[in-house]
């Protein structure tokens, strides 16, 4: 028994490194895990992953977080299969690098789509579903570009920024219905997106090291441990927030 047993969980973009580490830190406070991405061997391998740590079952659900039709059929199918839904994290999203007069308008609006516009999408699906459960909790995956521009990535830094405002407007809307709306703005945390950064940003893993003041990446655990707080009982005043998970990142000059 953990604090999250009998409630039901979805994880959008589950099957990637904070996603799944996410995911992993509520399966172990006893909730029910639903895992979502577009990619579905990834997110059945994410599923088995989950299984192997002895915690209750979950469920893998393949689809697109831009698009309303596949929203509603994914958040259908939790509410088939587990009779509802309490805690949702919207954590997918995704990353490019190109100088701002670079990016078609295409590209623009498939990141805002990816890492904004979902999250939207998602919460407002899940929003009566957790009324009709007399409550809940949502947590948006920001990013250090929620607090930072960065020249190399206008449309992801404007998009996550966007995170922070959309989830104190979902906190102050919802607040009445009894659900917290909480971020987590994660610093560098070491996954497949920043192998690909590493790979494309010569000396980013120093700059890293030297710019974070507890002296080392992130795990994709820390940003775990984040979301089973704010998931918790222990955090039911705690709305609105955007909590930076960076080892001191975003207060260093
Ligand atoms: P990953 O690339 O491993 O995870 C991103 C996940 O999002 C993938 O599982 C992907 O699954 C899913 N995804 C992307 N677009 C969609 C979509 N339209 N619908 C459904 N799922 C989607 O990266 P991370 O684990 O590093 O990133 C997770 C989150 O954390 C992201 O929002 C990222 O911006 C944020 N973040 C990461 C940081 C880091 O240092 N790693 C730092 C700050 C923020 P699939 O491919 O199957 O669709």
């Amino acid at each position: 028994m953990g604090e999250l047993t009998g409630k039901v969980a979805m994880v959008t973009g589950g099957n990637g490194g904070i996603g799944l580490a996410m995911a992993t830190a509520l399966a172990d406070a006893g909730a029910t895990l639903a895992l979502v991405g577009r990619d579905a061997a990834k997110t059945a391998a994410a599923q088995g992953a989950l299984g192997r740590a002895g915690v209750p079952a979950a469920l893998a659900l393949t689809g697109d977080m831009t698009d309303e039709d596949s929203v509603a059929e994914v958040t259908t199918e939790i509410v088939r299969q587990f009779g509802g839904l309490d805690l949702l994290i919207n954590n997918a999203g995704s990353n490019d690098r190109k100088l701002p007069q670079e990016y078609p308008l295409a590209e623009w609006n498939a990141l805002i789509q990816s890492n904004l516009t979902s999250a939207f999408l998602v919460s407002q699906a899940a929003y009566p579903l957790m009324v009709a459960r007399g409550g809940g909790k949502i947590v948006n995956i920001g990013s250090m570009l929620s607090i930072f521009g960065s020249a190399m990535a206008a449309p992801y830094a404007a998009a996550k920024g966007g995170v922070v405002q959309l989830t104190k407007s979902l906190a102050q809307a919802w607040a009445g219905d009894n659900i917290q709306v909480n971020a987590i703005l994660p610093g560098w945390i070491e996954t497949e997106l920043t192998v690909t950064a590493k790979q494309q940003i010569p000396g980013l893993h120093d700059h890293v090291m030297s710019r974070t003041p507890a002296g080392r990446w992130g795990r994709p655990q820390d940003v775990g441990g984040a979301a089973r707080f704010l998931c918790s009982p222990a955090a039911d005043f705690v709305t609105g927030v955007s909590l930076p998970v960076d080892g001191g990142f975003s207060s260093a000059i």
